[in-house]
């Protein structure tokens, strides 16, 4: 069965948001209770380990609140409780990695990642556990290389930040682009997209459904296995491209998304790499249909990988 990190402190109490945090205990329990994971808590990363990725002046500002700006420039409320909380879902991504290569898959049940930069948090993401966990892997000889597939909604700018002074890393960016809609994220999404060696985007046209989704997915690992074939991939299964997300102009139902999810699966099947997932984005006003894509992603998992475990 697959291991999903979890704790109840991965949410930090941030008031009226737009960012669901109750997703993440709703989405545990929904796949502990179908039987889809057996559901662990992680440790919280330790500040070493961020700080491999991290500067000190950024890490210092989150945990102690000032400057506040620099504290909450990834758009949330500054409370001493925030720091413990994103120590404690950078850790569970770091737990999923590991075990993943030990089992061939396991989940981290969080998200806020791919828009956090070195020096500075963005759009819901304080700290990069993405990039945090492959240093870490690397340093500990654990792994050579690691990919980052981000199906997120919103392009993985952060990571894409952090990977050109890292050899070892790899960025694929399969985002939605209209720029308009997407008010809340306008600081990210004028962020220029400069693709580099090991990091690339594929934008998706407005409307965009199931085919373009695939035809992007084929694109975008042929180029990732250009690159290198990697030891771990480290998916972002967002669940913002859902049609009727608030900033979602793309044309994608659960069905197609448990569609993008299986062939993700069945594709690192194939070339034989392990996989640790985490939820990325998901806005829906009702918060059943963001976690039914989440949920979507472990049944895909079991129904591709199962014979696995
Ligand atoms: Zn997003």
């Amino acid at each position: 069965m697959i291991t999903a990190y979890h704790h109840p402190d991965f949410a930090a109490p941030i008031g009226d948001h737009v960012m669901p945090m109750r997703k993440f205990q709703l989405v545990a329990d929904a796949v502990r209770t179908a039987g889809l994971a057996r559901v662990e808590a992680p440790a919280p990363i330790g500040e070493d380990d961020l700080l491999r990725v991290h500067t000190r002046a950024y890490v210092d500002a989150v945990r102690g609140g000032e400057p506040r700006a620099l504290a909450e420039s990834q758009k949330f409320p500054w409370s001493p409780v925030l720091h413990p909380s994103v120590l404690l879902t950078n850790g569970g991504l770091l737990a999923a990695a590991r075990r993943a290569l030990r089992d061939g898959a396991a989940a981290a049940v969080a998200s806020g990642f791919h828009h956090a930069h070195a020096d500075h948090g963005e759009g819901f993401c304080t700290y990069n556990g993405l990039a945090v966990a492959a240093d870490v892997l690397v340093a500990e000889g654990a792994v050579r290389r690691v990919a980052v597939l981000d199906l997120d909604l919103h392009y993985g700018n952060g990571t894409a930040s952090l990977c050109p002074h890292r050899p070892h890393l790899y960025n694929c960016s399969i985002y939605g682009n209209d720029y308009h809609r997407n008010q809340p994220f306008r600081d990210v999404s004028v962020v220029r997209h400069e693709d580099g060696v090991n990091h690339r985007s594929y934008a998706l046209p407005n409307g965009s459904g199931r085919a373009a989704v695939l035809d992007a997915l084929a694109r975008g690992t042929a180029d990732l296995l250009a690159w290198g074939r990697p030891d771990l991939i480290l998916y972002q299964a967002g669940a913002d491209p859902y049609r009727e997300d608030p900033y979602s102009p793309l044309d994608l139902d659960h069905d197609d998304l448990r569609e993008r999810d299986r062939w993700v699966f069945a594709w690192t099947k194939q070339v034989g790499v392990p996989i640790a997932w985490v939820l990325a984005g998901g806005y829906t006003p009702d918060v059943a249909k963001v976690v039914g894509v989440h949920v979507g992603t472990f049944e895909m998992a079991r129904a591709v990988l199962g014979s696995t475990f």
